[in-house]
């Protein structure tokens, strides 16, 4: 089979044929992929942003068919669709399983246990998650696997294992939003564009996307952001926000952009007892915070992975809200690409130029 291999740093994948995958061990499924999305946290891997043993296989936004079951294996059979995200379903024994956190399952799935091996045979790290999405085989553990209905469009669907899911989720799942809670997102990507649909939902206002281009503020317009703050152009973007909320400031951030400066502009949007939650992968140390803030204004900072979901219950749910046409998806996806082309793909998201790339495996 062919996929898509990392040899080095800032260089094009290479894709190359005559790859292995292990067949399905006990708890495990065999995956036939039909689409994987490009996304964020797999170029932090290609730059080197985030170190990895390399030969090394990416891709962990996919959908596809069961094409062979191991031992033990009751979720899935067979031809049944599914997806396949890095958040585990959970082992439902575990303390955190129990209180409805199977994001945090004790059990939680080792990352890059390499399952995978290149022409010579040499194992290939899994990179940004144990899926590798990147290969037309790829097998997983059954945790790792949810079956969506037979229905829904699975180059759709893919979209659902990680960006729609981590932006949507921090706002439903991890914060909690209540309505008439006022909103502001923090970066208006493939992710930020999901806490806005995520805030819509629940029935925030003001929405407030910030971001540094006016085309991705006209976007996120169209995803339901009620106001919108271009931190380029205007002057005080932290009084902007305050104007927009009675001069109080929001209730909730949602901070997608992965960088510590966005989390600290984002901190200073949020208002007394306010809840800014971080979401992209940021490098480096967070400084000058003061206790004071924390203390007096009983603001919270924290962070959501993979969009605390639980994903058996979860990503069914937003397949069905899209199947309704209430959550869209269609208008995330920028353009699809066969793997042979997929570092076109991977430039066009390094340049900003695109919300979601879908790497096509079905011929
Ligand atoms: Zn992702
Ligand atoms: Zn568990």
């Amino acid at each position: 089979m062919k996929a898509a291999i990392l040899y080095e740093v800032n260089k094009p994948l290479v894709v190359e044929d005559g790859v292995t995958v292990d067949s399905p061990g006990k708890g495990e499924v065999k995956v036939k992929v039909a689409f994987t999305a490009v996304c964020h946290s797999d170029l932090h891997f290609f730059t080197g942003d985030i170190p990895s043993p390399l030969p090394g296989l990416a891709g962990h936004e996919t959908a596809g068919y069961v094409d062979e079951i191991g031992e033990g294996v009751t979720k899935v059979k067979k031809g049944d669709t599914v997806i396949i995200g890095t958040v585990t379903s959970g082992c439902g024994q575990c303390y955190y399983c129990k209180i409805g956190k199977p994001h945090y399952c004790v059990e939680r799935i080792a990352f890059g246990r390499p399952k995978h091996k290149n022409a010579k045979g040499q194992p290939l790290t899994l990179m940004a998650g144990p899926v590798g999405g990147f290969a037309e085989y790829t097998t997983v553990p059954q945790e790792l696997v949810t079956p969506i209905p037979k229905n829904m469009p699975l180059d759709k669907a893919c979209l659902l294992a990680c960006g729609v899911t981590s932006g949507f989720g921090a706002v439903v799942n991890r914060a909690r939003v209540p309505a008439m809670s006022s909103v502001v997102v923090v970066g208006t990507g493939g992710v930020g564009l999901n806490s806005i649909q995520g805030a819509v939902f629940s029935g925030a206002y003001p929405v407030i996307a910030v971001d540094v281009l006016d085309s991705k503020l006209k976007t996120a317009k169209e995803f339901g952001a009620t106001h919108t703050v271009n931190l380029k152009k205007e002057k005080d973007p932290v009084k902007a926000v305050q104007d927009m909320t009675n001069g109080r400031g929001a209730d909730y951030v949602f901070v997608t952009v992965g960088s510590v400066d966005a989390i600290r502009t984002g901190f200073s949007m949020s208002g007394v007892m306010g809840m800014t939650v971080v979401i992209g992968l940021a490098q480096g140390n967070l400084k000058d915070f003061t206790p004071l803030e924390f203390i007096f204004n009983e603001k919270t900072l924290t962070g959501a992975g993979g969009g605390s979901i639980r994903s058996s219950i979860d990503i069914p749910f937003l397949a069905s809200l899209y199947q309704a046409g209430r959550l869209k998806l269609d208008e995330l996806i920028t353009a699809y690409y066969p793997l042979e082309r997929i570092n076109e793909a991977v430039d066009s998201l390094k340049k900003g130029e695109a919300l979601r790339n879908i790497i096509t495996f079905e011929k």
